[in-house]
């Protein structure tokens, strides 16, 4: 196991502009790749087209670095250009086998089955390719287990919480707390329904006799970034245990090690059923799983649930190095300590500033609300050399690389601190 904690490299470093003000002086010359055209525009793309990433940087074909606030939501954990990763993708080409089906054994799948299962709460994963994935296994197999082998028919309702979000298929999407996503692709997977994040509420809504499962993310993310309380936690885990409901914690933002611990269950004081893992997995590999309890596992058979791509050879590798790395405890408490050190820094800058109404979060994973449009603050920020991405309209969400250090984190509050205001100047 590596103890690699990659310093941002000199060289990027002197490509990127010293001072915010340095910065300003030399706009962004929008880029946008050949072909462009062709892709179904579903994502109001920034018009900068990325040739090369080194640490906590993303480089443009002019040179120009940017640092990395945004890991590519939640993915890069370990940065870009990582020499393990790297390592890692390629003792996992040298087989030849990049993949087989689950209709055949493989190694790395089953040798990241164990590993997960040895740092977790979990006696079984089941492996797929996305977070939605995840999530929509997580229901079925919820639903499989509340129904003890058919003599429920009733027990099928999954809850999810106000200021979700589980993904964008239908039933995932149902568990979404977005109108604009879900409203034109209605209907949604029925049985699914959201309610406040209030224990009175959810003892309303929890029905021993029709509810199969809850679902929460113990930080919320595309919602705002809102660290439940773990009282909350801990009382929803009692109220599903005692109606026979299983807690499902979505763990695809905020877990493998986010939040400071691998899981962020771990600081809450909770066992739950499932925990749902994605964007970071892999490296950035395409990846998702789910996690669950023998209990659970125990109501799924052959043919109940299935995926083509699902933990392949290649992926899992991968995902085998990128796990352990994560699993680090010198990692692990780097997060938590510079975790810390970045949320006391941004709430000194919010007393700096009018412009700041807000700031939530843990680890290396923090919100800060806005007066303004928070796209507007994206956007100077951008212009100073810096990717930061929002949570909601207001809401400008960080997400810094789990391997940026304090020197990196301050930078970032430098500079996010100027566009806060640049974008209040209009
Ligand atoms: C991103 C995300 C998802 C969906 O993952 P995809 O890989 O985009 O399908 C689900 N839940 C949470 C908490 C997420 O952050």
């Amino acid at each position: 196991m590596t103890t690699m904690l990659h310093a941002t490299p000199d060289t990027a470093a002197d490509a990127i502009p010293a001072t915010p003000s340095e910065a300003t002086a030399a706009p962004v010359a929008p880029t946008v790749p050949a072909g462009a055209d062709a892709l179904l525009p579903v994502y109001k793309r920034v018009p900068v087209t990325f040739v090369r990433g080194q640490g906590v940087e993303l480089f443009d074909a002019s040179g120009r670095g940017y640092l990395d606030f945004a890991s590519g939501i939640a993915v890069n954990a370990l940065g870009y250009g990582d020499a393990g990763i790297e390592r890692a993708m390629h003792d996992a080409i040298a087989s030849g086998i990049v993949h087989t089906s689950n209709l055949y054994h493989t190694e790395p799948g089953a040798a990241l089955a164990a590993r997960l299962v040895e740092l977790s709460f979990a006696d079984k994963v089941f492996f797929c390719n996305s977070g939605a994935e995840a999530v929509e296994g997580s229901f079925k197999i919820a639903r499989k287990w509340a129904r003890r082998g058919g003599d429920a028919p009733a027990k099928h309702e999954i809850v999810a919480l106000r200021g979700s979000f589980h993904g964008r298929l239908f039933a995932s999407l149902a568990a979404t707390d977005r109108p604009a996503y879900r409203l034109p692709f209605r209907p949604l997977a029925p049985g699914v329904g959201i309610v406040e994040r209030d224990i009175e509420d959810l003892e309303v809504a929890v029905s021993a006799e029709t509810t199969a499962a809850v679902i929460l993310e113990p930080v919320q993310g595309e919602g705002g970034v809102r660290v439940l309380d773990a009282g909350f936690v801990r009382a929803v885990r009692e109220l599903t245990r005692e109606r026979g409901v299983a807690l499902i914690l979505d763990e695809i933002q905020c877990g493998l090690g986010r939040t400071g611990t691998l899981f962020a269950y771990e600081q809450l004081g909770v066992v739950p059923d499932m925990v749902t893992l994605a964007k970071p997995l892999a490296g950035g590999l395409p990846m998702g799983a789910v996690l669950m309890t023998q209990d659970v596992a125990g109501a799924m058979s052959y043919g109940d649930h299935g995926t083509t791509f699902g933990g392949g050879p290649f992926v899992a590798s991968v995902a085998r190095h990128v796990v352990d790395r994560l699993a680090d405890p010198v990692l692990l408490a780097h997060v938590k300590e510079n975790g810390a050190w970045l949320g006391a820094r941004l709430r000194e800058m919010a007393t700096r500033t009018s412009r700041v109404r807000d700031v939530r979060g843990t680890g290396y994973m923090w919100g800060v609300d806005v007066t303004g449009p928070a796209s507007a603050v994206v956007a100077k920020a951008l212009e100073a050399g810096m990717l930061v991405i929002t949570a909601g309209e207001h809401t400008l969400r960080l997400l810094p690389p789990l391997v940026a250090t304090r020197a990196d984190l301050a930078r970032g509050i430098d500079i996010l601190e100027a566009a806060i205001a640049a974008a209040a100047q209009g």
